[in-house]
């Protein structure tokens, strides 16, 4: 099929060639996001392949449908950024990658807390400079200590299992009991409970109008002083005004991000040379006990092989009328 990807950075290139070997789409990169006025780049094509950062609204779609467009290929999980409506309006099939590593999420997850904790970016820094001097990197055991899961799926569950290897007490909130993460031996528990009780929160749960914000005033007063918090799910789980007032009172002594609720205008680009003008995220920069990575959980050479994989085998599936098992629809 005649596939023409958005968003495309050299390391979707490597792998995406790879990979097609096996399946000979007629695949083409193009840098730039799609949205309202790019979407005539697709003239000439059948399906486009698109990222987080791109906008597949109605308007796009209907610039994607007249250019001769029937499939979206998302090379994500999520898929906020597509009108599912309008595509079914408009005869276009949606398709995504709805597992790829659960590993390569949860093993950062357990980098960010272990970087926050033994301060190892910053110990690098010293020796590079000469200076051996321990002051200020001081750590705790991470053994003994309770870590409180929100969300208990795929991403959750082997954070979990991790950080029992590590002999530490885990305890779990979800809208469904896992019977998994029960046989690891992780404690069901309300969200007070979990709160209350937990040295570390990490949140793996989906961005939905329940989740929106759960990171507020309210549930950070009902946390322990001194608690890390670390997200590597969705930005906007986490209101950062709140969590930027509990860094300020040092009720929240760590705070690893993987994930920003405005990340659109700053992640997977290089902004070295420009001006930062977003406040907020400058704020939550300043802070020495802030870890922020851009979005970077997914990226592995596993994770990326399966999402090429993934794609280009939904891909062959439209094009050979087979079911789609990853489509989604409205
Ligand atoms: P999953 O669907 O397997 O698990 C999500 C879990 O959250 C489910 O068990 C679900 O029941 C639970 N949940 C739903 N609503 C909830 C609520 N209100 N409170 C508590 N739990 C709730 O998903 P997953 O593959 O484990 O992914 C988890 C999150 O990680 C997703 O938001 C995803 O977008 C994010 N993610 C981030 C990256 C990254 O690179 N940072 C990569 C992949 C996924």
């Amino acid at each position: 099929m005649k596939v023409v990807f958005f968003s495309s950075k050299v390391y979707d290139q490597q792998f995406f060639f790879e990979t097609n070997q096996k399946y000979n789409h007629s695949i083409s990169f193009l840098e730039v996001h799609l949205n309202e006025s790019t979407a005539v780049l697709a003239n000439g094509y059948e399906a486009v392949c698109i990222f987080v950062n791109d906008i597949a609204n109605k308007q796009v779609l209907q610039v994607l449908a007249e250019q001769g467009i029937k499939l979206v290929a998302l090379r994500c999980a999520g898929f906020n950024n597509v009108d599912l409506g309008a595509a079914e309006e408009l005869g276009i099939k949606v398709v995504r990658v709805p597992a790829y590593s659960p590993y390569s999420v949860a093993e950062h997850t357990v980098a960010l807390i272990l970087t926050l904790n033994r301060k190892t970016h910053r110990a690098y820094n010293r020796v590079k400079e000469g200076n051996f001097a321990l002051n200020g990197l001081m750590g705790f055991d991470l053994h003994g200590r309770t870590i409180g899961i929100i969300g208990l799926g795929k991403i959750g569950l082997v954070t979990a299992q991790i950080l029992k290897g590590f002999g530490c007490r885990v305890l779990g909130y979800d809208v469904v009991k896992h019977e998994e993460a029960e046989e690891i031996g992780v404690e069901f528990t309300d969200l007070d409970m979990l709160y209350k009780e937990s040295d570390i929160i990490s949140l793996h749960c989906p961005l939905t109008p329940q989740t929106y914000h759960m990171i507020n005033d309210e549930s950070i007063n009902k946390m322990k002083d001194g608690v890390m918090i670390i997200n590597t799910s969705r930005g906007a789980t986490i209101d950062t005004r709140a969590v930027i007032k509990g860094l300020k009172s040092e009720k929240i002594a760590y705070l690893g991000l993987d994930v920003y609720e405005e990340e659109g205008d700053l992640f997977f680009e290089d902004l070295s040379d420009k001006v930062i003008k977003d406040d907020v995220f400058m704020r939550l920069l300043s802070f020495n006990n802030v870890l922020i990575t851009g979005h970077q959980a997914f990226f592995t050479t596993d994770a990326m092989q399966a999402i090429a994989s993934v794609t280009l085998q939904n891909i062959a599936d439209f094009e050979q009328q087979k079911p789609l098992e990853n489509e989604v629809k409205p």
